[in-house]
């Protein structure tokens, strides 16, 4: 049984519904390399800690528009200076704490990018963002619409791990903000999507709920942009996965539109 299929049986979407909707059989995957049902199974402890109050997050630093965006390229740090200011940077307290900074991971050249909140305990660990069981749902939802880690590059709005997971402050995300704003000039994503709430109000500059902004494709400087859950969020509320897949295929259609 394919990963796809697999993930469709776990949100409750059964191959009848697929067809209903009109989406495209399943593509060829790779083989399999663990159970995706386990997965699937909600983490006994959340990676990200659930949010008691509404909290205002600041917009990253204004965009230039895109023709000005493009004449700034030049201007850009090259990838690898890029990677290099990252790890050594300490513009905010956050580097004290940090085991190393998370820069991002997959192809530099990708036509979609995945924008998270901040790396966990596990991520400050190996230098990677989304390991653990959030990556490993991320990685079958991927799957799922055919992309495989290869075809896409993820990031944080955050490079550096919060003590105890907890929620960015706003000044380590306006001290932050700039590299987001680098790498998504750099690769120059066809899509962006972002995943929770910290991420789309960076992005969008709004303080909207994620249950309103995920109903509409936005635009980030030109680029489409969709907004959907957190994998740890869908871990912990496994109730969402049905609205997380409608939101990977509303983002399966702009690819195609596009290719
Ligand atoms: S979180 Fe961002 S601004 Fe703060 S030290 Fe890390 S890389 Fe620098």
């Amino acid at each position: 049984m394919s990963r796809q299929h697999l993930l469709l049986r776990e949100l409750g979407l059964a191959p009848r519904w697929r067809l209903r909707h009109g989406v495209a059989p399943e593509p060829v995957l790779t083989p399999v390399l663990a159970p995706v049902a386990a997965n699937l199974v909600p983490a006994a402890a959340p990676v990200v800690p659930a949010v008691a109050a509404p909290v205002v997050v600041p917009a990253v630093a204004a965009v230039p528009a895109p023709a000005v965006v493009e004449a700034a390229a030049t201007a850009l740090p090259e990838w690898a200076a890029l990677q290099q200011q990252v790890a050594s940077c300490t513009a905010c307290g956050l580097c004290q704490t940090r085991t190393q900074a998370v820069f991002g991971k997959g192809n530099p050249r990708a036509r979609i990018m995945l924008v998270g909140e901040a790396p966990g305990a596990e991520e400050d660990k190996q230098g990677l963002p989304f390991v653990g069981k959030a990556g490993q749902l991320l990685d079958n939802m991927l799957a799922a619409i055919g992309l495989s880690q290869d075809d896409v590059f993820i990031a944080n709005v955050l490079k550096c791990r919060p003590p105890g997971n907890r929620n960015p402050a706003v000044d380590e995300m306006a001290a932050c903000a700039d590299y987001l704003r680098w790498q998504i000039a750099h690769v120059q994503p066809e899509v962006l999507v972002t995943l929770g709430r910290f991420a789309a109000h960076a992005l969008l500059q709004s303080d909207a709920a994620i249950g309103a902004l995920r109903r509409e494709t936005h635009q980030y400087q030109g680029i489409p942009l969709f907004v959907t859950f957190h994998p740890a969020y869908l871990l912990r509320s496994p109730g969402e996965k049905a609205k997380a897949w409608q939101d990977l295929l509303a983002i399966r259609r702009a690819l195609a539109k596009k290719a």
